[in-house]
């Protein structure tokens, strides 16, 4: 198990980049802690896949120092690192039995045969394989190969740390559920460092301890999934992480799309009106609809109303056409085309200038 320090890390592809927009990667200072969760989330291409490889040591880095606990492994050989990596296909062997295959990366490390049996059958009763041991491994379903390929990096006892690329992507819904919380199981039980690529934020936010938010090749925000729901740093994080997203209601320089009232809100309102665009972010669970007199940011007038089993999602238009979404449980007497007042809680209303979180927030 190790720390593992990500100091000014950034990769660019390109052989002479000249700006910011050449780097897959742009230089990043992030601390790993030994035996957390980790999720690296977000959209396609915004260089996840580049930061994992760096770590595994599949992907040179043009920039910058990777630690293992103190030490600098930036320019160590894949095959030194200590690393076991689960990919979004299973890379099992199929002819082999599972047993075979868990007891395959002991063999080639000339493990002694006892321990080998030993370290087989710990690591088949914690992924729940025993049943299976002597079957041929083509003969099992893509997640129980999911868990064959991770427990072809469980099984090595020098594990520094477990990477997982979007392991999930070819399990099916049901099984999806399953197997991420198996996988936390997995790490509380064995104490093994885990990190996760993955675009899907409920996925995040259900596996990780931290989440390190990117875009465009670039560490958005790095931190808890409940800080990245109560703070998001910024207008993309708001958007990403929460289903719906944060509602971002944008403030005109008059200040008067909402009425001065859901201002007073923002204790961070800057004095110049005119220093920028002002948004204020609100979670669609922070929003309370209530009668019009226990309002503190005005009325909106119900335009949809969708069921979701216990919560609903309303979605209201305000004055000045403003149309945001409220998440509540309380909707089932809530017809569209009634009026409601809008009530918000003065520390879950944050301001924004021009997309970043105002700095007194
Ligand atoms: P996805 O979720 O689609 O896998 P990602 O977030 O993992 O995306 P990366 O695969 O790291 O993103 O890619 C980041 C950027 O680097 C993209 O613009 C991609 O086209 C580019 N890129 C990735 N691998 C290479 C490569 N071997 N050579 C050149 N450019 C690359």
């Amino acid at each position: 198990m190790a720390e593992i320090i990500l100091e000014n890390l950034g990769h660019s592809y390109l052989s002479d980049p000249s700006g910011d927009n050449d780097y897959a990667l742009k230089p990043v200072n992030l601390t790993w802690q030994d035996g957390k969760t980790y999720a690296l989330l977000g959209p396609s291409g915004c260089g996840k896949t580049t930061m994992l490889n760096i770590i595994s040591g599949l992907v040179p880095p043009s920039h910058g120092r990777l630690l293992f606990d103190g030490q600098d492994v930036t320019q160590m050989a894949t095959s030194a690192r200590n690393i076991a990596q689960v990919f979004q296909f299973p890379v099992i062997y199929s002819t082999k039995t599972v047993r075979q295959n868990l007891a395959f990366p002991l063999e080639c490390r000339d493990v002694a045969p006892g321990r080998i049996k030993e370290r087989v059958a710990e690591v088949s009763a914690l992924l729940d394989l025993d049943y299976a041991l002597d079957m041929p491994a083509r003969r099992l379903s893509a997640d129980q190969k999911q868990l064959i390929s991770l427990g072809r990096g469980l099984v090595r006892e020098d594990v520094s740390a477990i990477l997982l690329d979007e392991p999930l992507t070819v399990i099916d819904p049901q099984m999806k559920f399953m197997l991420r919380r198996k996988l936390r199981e997995i790490n509380r039980k064995t104490g093994v460092t885990m990190i996760l690529v993955t675009h899907d934020q409920s996925e995040a936010m259900s596996f990780a301890d931290e989440i390190v938010v990117m875009k465009d090749g670039r560490v958005q925000q790095s931190g808890t999934p409940a800080e990245l729901f109560s703070r998001p740093q910024n207008e993309f994080v708001g958007y990403f992480i929460g289903s719906p997203p944060m509602n971002m209601i944008t403030l005109n320089a008059r200040k008067d799309a909402l009425g001065t009232d859901a201002l007073s809100l923002t204790k961070a309102l800057p004095s110049d009106p005119n220093a920028g665009l002002h948004q204020l972010g609100i979670r669609p669970e922070h929003i309370a609809l209530v009668s019009a007199t226990d309002q503190n940011m005005g009325t909106g007038t119900i335009k949809k109303i969708e069921h979701l089993g216990v919560d609903g999602i309303v979605t209201l238009e305000l004055s000045a056409g403003v149309v945001i979404k409220a998440k509540t449980r309380k909707h089932t007497g809530m017809q569209v085309g009634n009026a409601m007042g809008i009530n918000v809680r003065a520390e879950d209303a944050l301001l924004y200038v021009e997309g970043a979180l105002a700095a007194a927030q």
